[in-house]
């Protein structure tokens, strides 16, 4: 038999395909329940307890309970000791799948031989393979790893006819995802995902906590905050009062502590009104893929809710309002995952009788690269091969030059996951040595292949004049640091002139990210400062004022960052930066960049774009960031460089920044004086390992 199981990071599901009835049926654990707690309870006398036993004594405190271990997947330093061993995430999964397993069994009176598993479409390759030796161990076939939203679609398409593009809306415990996804006639078509792996439920548990927490500080001057166990107690609670506003219209909260007690009301209304900015957030993620996609809410046809945190009216009422588009009422929200697995499970079987064909094609959610040496050959960087949203199977052939005079017999390749251009902000996912070409020292070519399978897993392979060479994975060592380092092997000469003007957008809307953007610019700055690099400070909001004058001392940049407020020069955008950066730098020898930082739309657009124009004809690169409200078009009009208009979030920003650091520092991006030099592009390096 085969199953597809939902290994969840709280409750984990097992469905099958039901050939007789044509549709995908959950199978209930021992306690005729659909869901299985995800924890594991090592008891003092040797005994282990899996689901829902385990669960049980977690309230009580006895043995040793391992829970929420799906997020250690693929973490070497997660590990849990237990009965005088160690387990790690794997192993955790492998022992609760096991325990799915023999209970459907158990259940159904059927061996299984083959399963499908679960992953979020977020999962890096150690994840992912994590994964699929975890089901491995457990003695069955993994036939096939599939993203937890892909699933949902699957669940909610298969049997339907219509075409339609569906924004899978995934609210969990800690996560949120957004996936938008092409039902064609019944097959499934990713477009493209993205997610914010800080932001779930949790943070709406948070937010009554400090409501609560305030009251409580001010009716009797003590905040139950300060208190661990006291704190730890009431994000318990809030979670259960947060699911009883789901119900109703209001709950009252009584918080005993430190010999006071305190009774509060929450209207559901208030509760909304104060997690508003948390809806805010998952809305930016939407635009931020929307970005990435060139589409936006007009294509979008339905949006299908997963995840628990998707009970909250609020959520619906908010995407309702935000998108003009219907959200598909489904009662499925917990187990759309486990039955897309079933139906993949019973498709993917070539042999498979009573279900019709079905395709389905998928995407990745991190670019892949490999580390390679910056075109000035100042720095490592990551070049990336398959960039994110590429749907898979996917691969790139890329030519690696051997210099002349070079003798190597082998080569080394770090393959790199994630977006950012500094190595060191990705995963490094594995060394692989390549041998078995040949080489005569006056210079040869291999071609490098990198792939991602059907599961989003990386393989790499190369060949020479089309045969496959020698491919072997080395483990990747425990110092990298030498990838933040200056490669040694070539040196550049004296460095070039580089001329930043950094924009900060003040108005009012930016009181909640200004923290945030302060310490991502700061770090910027740091980055990037160096002999020959100057930089000066902008604010912006309804006028223009220069924070700090071009200057070649970064501390001096700093100290102004850090007494940046918003207000300061009106509280909207009706004034453009542009012209005022302009003139900081005119007649400056050297590469030349305006970097802004928005967060909205600006009063008088055409006037910006007049002014970008100006920068473009006095050579001055101009890059925009936005996040927030900020419009990716508006940045791409004003935009004077190939990348240079971002739409990103608070949490990637460091990661926008950080590409535009890596793109300053190799000279691209505009930021080469001669007309010669960089074609205004970045990554336009060769791909480059290190040779031995
Ligand atoms: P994950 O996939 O991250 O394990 P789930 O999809 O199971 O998470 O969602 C868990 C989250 O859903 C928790 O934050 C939980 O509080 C929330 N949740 C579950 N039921 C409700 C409800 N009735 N109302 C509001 N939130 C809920
Ligand atoms: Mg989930």
């Amino acid at each position: 038999m085969k199953v597809g199981i939902d290994l969840g990071t709280t409750y984990s599901t097992v469905a099958r395909y039901d050939k007789k009835n044509s549709r995908p049926e959950i199978v209930n654990n021992k306690f005729e329940k659909e869901l299985t707690p995800s924890v594991i309870c090592f008891l003092d006398n040797g005994e282990v307890l899996i689901g829902e036993d385990a669960k049980d004594m977690q309230a009580g405190g006895a043995g040793t309970i391992a829970a929420s271990f799906k997020r250690g997947m693929g973490d070497n330093s997660f590990t849990v000791e237990a009965h005088g061993k160690v387990y790690m995430a794997e192993d955790l999964s492998a022992m609760l799948l096991k325990k799915l397993i023999t209970d459907a069994e158990e259940r159904t009176g059927e061996k299984i031989d083959s399963v499908v598993i679960t992953v979020p479409a977020y999962f890096n390759d150690f994840q992912r393979t994590a994964t699929i030796r975890a089901g491995e161990a457990c003695g069955v076939k993994v036939m096939k790893i599939i993203n937890e939203p892909t699933a949902a679609a699957i669940s909610y398409g298969y049997n339907r006819e219509s075409n339609k593009t569906v924004m899978v809306y995934d609210l969990g415990g800690g996560t949120f995802d957004v996936t938008l996804v092409k039902i064609e006639k019944g097959n499934i078509k990713v477009l493209g995902t993205d997610g914010n792996h800080i932001l779930g439920g949790k943070d709406w548990d948070a937010a009554i906590v400090k409501y609560v927490c305030e009251h409580f500080l001010e009716d009797f001057g003590v905040d139950p905050r300060d208190d661990e166990p006291a704190k730890n107690e009431l994000i318990v609670a809030s979670e259960n009062y947060k699911k009883v506003l789901t119900k109703t219209d209001s709950v009252t909260m009584q918080i005993k502590h430190e010999g006071y007690t305190g009774k509060y009301t929450l209207t559901r209304e208030q509760f909304d009104t104060r997690t508003q900015f948390l809806l805010n957030a998952t809305k930016d993620v939407c635009m931020r893929l929307f970005g990435d996609l060139g589409m936006s809410w007009a294509d979008v046809d339905e949006i299908l809710l997963v995840g628990g945190s998707t009970r909250m009216p609020q959520v619906t009422k908010f995407l309702e309002k935000v998108s003009g588009k219907p959200v598909i009422d489904h009662s499925d929200t917990d187990l759309a995952v486990a039955k897309g697995a079933a139906i993949t499970s019973e498709l993917y079987c070539s042999t498979s009788t009573g279900v019709r064909e079905m395709q389905i094609s998928d995407v990745t959610a991190h670019s892949l690269g490999a580390l390679s040496v910056s075109p000035g050959g100042e720095r490592y960087v990551n070049e990336i091969m398959i960039k994110r949203n590429s749907k898979i199977p996917s691969s790139v052939r890329k030519p690696f030059r051997i210099e002349p005079g070079n003798m190597t017999d082998i080569i080394e390749v770090f393959t790199l996951q994630g977006e950012s251009r500094i190595p060191l902000d990705c995963y490094v996912l594995a060394k692989v040595v390549i041998s078995g070409f040949y080489n005569s020292g006056e210079g040869a070519i291999i071609d490098m292949e990198y792939n991602y399978d059907e599961n989003g897993v990386v393989k790499v392979s190369a060949f020479q004049d089309g045969e496959p060479l020698h491919v072997d994975s080395d483990p990747v060592p425990d110092d990298i640091s030498w990838m933040s380092e200056k490669p040694k092997e070539r040196s550049s000469g004296a460095p070039i002139a580089k001329n930043v003007v950094l924009c900060i957008d003040l108005s009012r809307s930016m009181r909640n990210s200004l923290e945030e953007v302060k310490k991502t610019v700061n770090d910027f700055v740091l980055t990037v400062a160096g002999e020959n690099t100057k930089f000066g400070l902008v604010g912006f909001g309804d006028k223009v004022g220069i924070m700090r004058d071009m200057t070649a001392d970064p501390n001096m940049i700093v100290t102004a960052l850090d007494g940046l407020k918003v207000n300061v020069y009106g509280r909207g955008t009706d004034a453009s930066p542009l012209g005022t950066a302009a003139s900081m730098l005119s007649n400056r020898p050297g590469g030349k960049m305006v970097l802004i930082l928005t967060d909205g739309i600006w009063g008088k657009r055409d006037f910006a774009v007049s002014e970008a124009l100006n920068c473009r004809n006095s050579k001055i690169a101009v890059v925009a960031v936005g996040i927030g409200e900020a419009d990716l078009g508006f940045l791409r009009q004003i935009s004077t460089v190939e990348e240079g208009a971002m739409f990103t979030t608070l949490d990637r920003l460091g990661e926008a920044f950080g590409t535009i650091a890596t793109a300053i520092g190799s000279g691209s991006m505009g930021m080469r004086e001669s007309a010669a030099g960089g074609d205004g592009r970045i990554g336009s390096g060769e791909a480059r390992g290190r040779l031995r």
